[in-house]
């Protein structure tokens, strides 16, 4: 697939936009204002491969903390803003690494023009995002509802009043909840500009109904070489959209993040509880980073063979398991020692 050329711009110490890698970001869910709540939520994501984190910054009390919770985050922090400038400008002297604002909301000219003073003092970018369910009235009576094209307005309406001030140092979103919208209004904006884009499909649910809308408005549009990077949204602990948000990129061979867990979706020969083998090793894996594959399969009659194409697995059995590389048996192991070994020859197999 052929990526669309944009703009770089850099966020802190990663790259979006261009040749750069697509990366992944979430949002943390604790009151921002409670710094030890939300430096141990960003540690999590960040053990997970998080790149970006947004925070909320409802008012002053999240605010007037933001430069304690950028100083101990390892990865780039952006401030969520809905109106107020005076945020707005707190955040970046804080130190924050990206604002997300709507200028158009901010309101008098010279407001904007103080945020857009600050943020280049800083070298800080600006995403605008653009939300089907909070366009300006006026585009929804033009197109008779919140439209792909309403929303393609709506951006460009707030970048011009970026532009006009001398400010290219953006990146969009257009987010509608259903996907369908979501991939229009994309490919719409992707046909007339060159400016980064952040991809995600808003209020996409839970992890089931989430997980597919992501999966295939994500999908479909890095397919066709939109977009530099993305958030999943679910209704759940962040770190999941982050296993999400890899997961999309490396089933379409965009990144290489992680180990790449298998498994077999069990049958009457399993002899293993594999389910949770399989939770727990997803879980003890997440901080390896290396492009190994993993399998997890349910039988030593059919696992090692069907899962030859994978570095190294496990193959559960009545008392003992069995280790296997590449489709061949290694050795032998107690079954409640099986997961342990795995994990340890993984961790080594890492190392090198
Ligand atoms: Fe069934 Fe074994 Fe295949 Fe798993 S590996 S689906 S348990 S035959």
């Amino acid at each position: 697939m052929k990526r669309r050329k944009t703009k770089k711009i850099k966020l802190g110490n990663i790259e979006i936009g261009g040749d750069s890698p697509i990366s992944v970001q979430s949002m943390t869910n604790t009151d921002t204002a409670d710094v030890s709540s939300t430096i141990a939520q960003i540690r999590r994501l960040e053990n997970a491969g998080c790149e970006i984190v947004r925070l909320a910054v409802p008012g002053k009390d999240a605010a007037s903390k933001l430069d304690k919770i950028c100083k101990e985050s390892k990865i780039p922090i952006v401030a969520d803003i809905h109106f107020d400038y005076k945020l707005a400008l707190m955040a970046v002297k804080a130190g924050v690494d990206g604002l997300r604002i709507n200028p158009g909301n901010i309101g008098a000219r010279w407001k904007v023009e103080e945020v857009v003073k600050a943020a280049v003092d800083r070298n800080v970018p600006i995403r605008i995002g653009v939300n089907s369910g909070s366009l300006e009235r006026k585009l929804l009576k033009k197109y008779n509802g919140a439209t792909a094209e309403a929303m393609v307005e709506s951006a460009e309406g707030h970048l011009k009043i970026l532009e006009d001030q001398g400010f290219e140092n953006v990146k969009v979103s257009l987010k509608a909840s259903d996907v369908e919208r979501t991939i229009s209004a994309y490919r719409l904006f992707s046909m007339k500009h060159d400016i980064p884009l952040h991809l995600g499909v808003t209020e996409a649910g839970g992890l089931f109904p989430g997980v597919v809308k992501s999966s295939i408005g994500l999908g479909l549009m890095l397919s066709s070489g939109i977009g530099d990077t993305l958030r999943v949204s679910l209704s759940r602990d962040p770190v999941e959209e982050v296993r999400v948000g890899f997961e999309i990129l490396k089933a379409l061979d965009l990144r290489k993040k992680g180990v790449d867990i298998i498994s077999c979706p069990t049958c009457g020969r399993c002899r293993i509880n594999l389910f949770s083998v399989l939770e727990e090793v997803e879980k003890e894996l997440l901080d390896v980073d290396a492009s190994i594959k993993v399998a997890i399969m349910g039988c030593q009659v059919n696992g090692p063979g069907e899962a030859r194409e994978a570095d190294i697995g496990i193959a559960g059995g009545d008392r003992e398991g069995i280790l296997f590389k590449k489709g061949k048996v290694v050795k032998k192991v107690p079954q409640d020692m099986m997961v342990e070994t795995l994990l340890s020859e993984v961790r080594e197999m890492a190392k090198k």
